[in-house]
């Protein structure tokens, strides 16, 4: 497969992107000058989120969901996808970077500022995973859409021999078009279509998101989700990222506000889960965080040692239970020191605790090298500066309540 690029009139210049005798639609290719105009977290292609680490070289969507994480890097008024550098050139930056372990890094592509199933992106998204695949990685793959998926793209991910990818359908069942424009019943659709095929190497999970009080709650829209997550191989459920940006744009926009405060976690009241726990029961494989459901639709340990949260387990799988129970080691102090002094950042860290649930350390400006640390060793590493809550899984305060800290 080859890039070619053809410039229009004025500054960008679009590509087609070559398989066979096919040329494939895809995205404009930016200018070196367009690029470095961008806010500098835009620049930042390559960046690591608790879930993996993300590649993000094209940027831009038209879906308009209210809610989109594009508001917090100056990105929103972005609807065309464009493309910040070739594929191949994104490719050998993500496994060069220097939080990139071959075999080890949980790796997600396109999640923070486009769908890697839109009509233009969706070579790209391909083109990235068979590079990746061809350099024999065994990397998690995470890719997330909302779009429609077609019956050509179980053949092709059934190509990749050896990244365990696993495909997650975003549906939220909000009817409200001002919140989310584009229907939860394509990715509705895309998740049945996907989940078919009795072979496939790829797996499914039902990424049940954003769950928001008074908006998609209803006992109904409770029971509908639980019907759909029988086609998956497992589903995630998780609240809203409200952030200031977002609020600022529900404020401007008269959008009805979920909640009168803004927080850096994601939102899921204590009331809400207990509802969704009750109406799931112990019928399908269900989970509150999306690595644990990715680890277990691979049949691996969860790649973010939630089992130390001990009461993070207790809707889990008991076969799922024994894997994380025998990965579950707590690293020694020396042993973290050791993993984090090949960060140039890690020089900075200082272990202030280990115990069976969780190392706490201080000292790491951003989040980003903890998440390298927690997947070198499949163990939590928490910030002394953001203490997690019992009971509450990393989430956001508002809306619980009579809970104590963890430590
Ligand atoms: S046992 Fe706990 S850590 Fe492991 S997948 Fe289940 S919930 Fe996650």
């Amino acid at each position: 497969m080859s890039w070619h690029v053809f410039t229009l009139p004025g500054h960008v210049a679009i590509g087609g992107i070559v398989r066979g005798d096919l040329v494939t639609p895809s995205v404009p290719l930016l200018a070196k000058e367009q690029v470095e105009r961008l806010p500098e977290r835009a620049r930042e292609v390559v960046e690591y989120r608790k879930s993996g680490l993300s590649l993000n070289h094209i940027q831009g969507c038209p879906l308009d969901c209210a809610y989109c994480i594009r508001h917090t890097y100056g990105l929103w008024d972005q609807r065309q996808p464009r493309a910040l550098m070739p594929d191949a050139e994104a490719v050998r930056q993500l496994v060069q970077h220097r939080y990139f372990q071959p075999h080890v890094t949980p790796v997600q592509v396109f999640n923070r500022a486009t769908d890697p199933f839109l009509p233009a992106v969706r070579a790209h998204t391909f083109a990235v995973l068979e590079d990746l695949d061809r350099r024999g990685l065994t990397n998690h793959l995470l890719v997330i859409t909302r779009y429609q998926m077609i019956p050509a793209d179980v053949e092709r991910l059934n190509q990749l021999l050896h990244l365990k990818v696993t495909l997650l359908f975003t549906y939220s069942g909000i009817e409200n078009t001002r919140i989310e424009p584009y229907p939860s019943r394509v990715a509705a659709g895309s998740l049945k279509l996907m989940s078919a095929p009795s072979r496939r190497r790829y797996r499914t999970v039902l990424y049940w998101r954003p769950l928001v009080p008074g908006l998609n709650d209803s006992d109904e829209h409770l029971h509908r989700a639980c019907e759909l997550a029988r086609y998956a191989d497992a589903t995630v459920f998780t609240g809203l990222f409200y952030r200031d940006e977002i609020a600022a744009y529900y404020r401007a926009n008269h959008l009805p506000e979920p909640y009168d405060e803004t927080a850096r976690r994601k939102i899921v009241p204590e009331t809400l889960e207990q509802r969704v726990l009750a109406v799931f029961g112990m019928s399908v494989p269900l989970f509150r965080k999306t690595s644990c459901a990715v680890s277990y639709v691979h049949g691996m340990p969860d790649y973010n040692g939630h089992y130390g949260i001990r009461e993070m387990c207790d809707i889990c799988p008991l076969s799922q239970l024994a894997r994380c129970a025998g990965a579950h080691r707590a690293p020694t102090r020396k042993c973290l020191e050791q993993v984090a002094a090949v960060l140039p950042e890690g020089h900075q860290m200082e272990v202030v605790e280990i115990d069976e649930r969780a190392a706490v350390v201080s000292g790491l400006d951003t989040e980003q090298p903890r998440y390298y640390l927690q997947h070198a060793l499949g163990f939590q590493v928490h910030d002394v500066a953001h203490p997690h809550r019992t009971r509450r899984h990393g989430r956001a305060d508002i809306g619980w309540k009579d809970t104590t800290d963890d430590d």
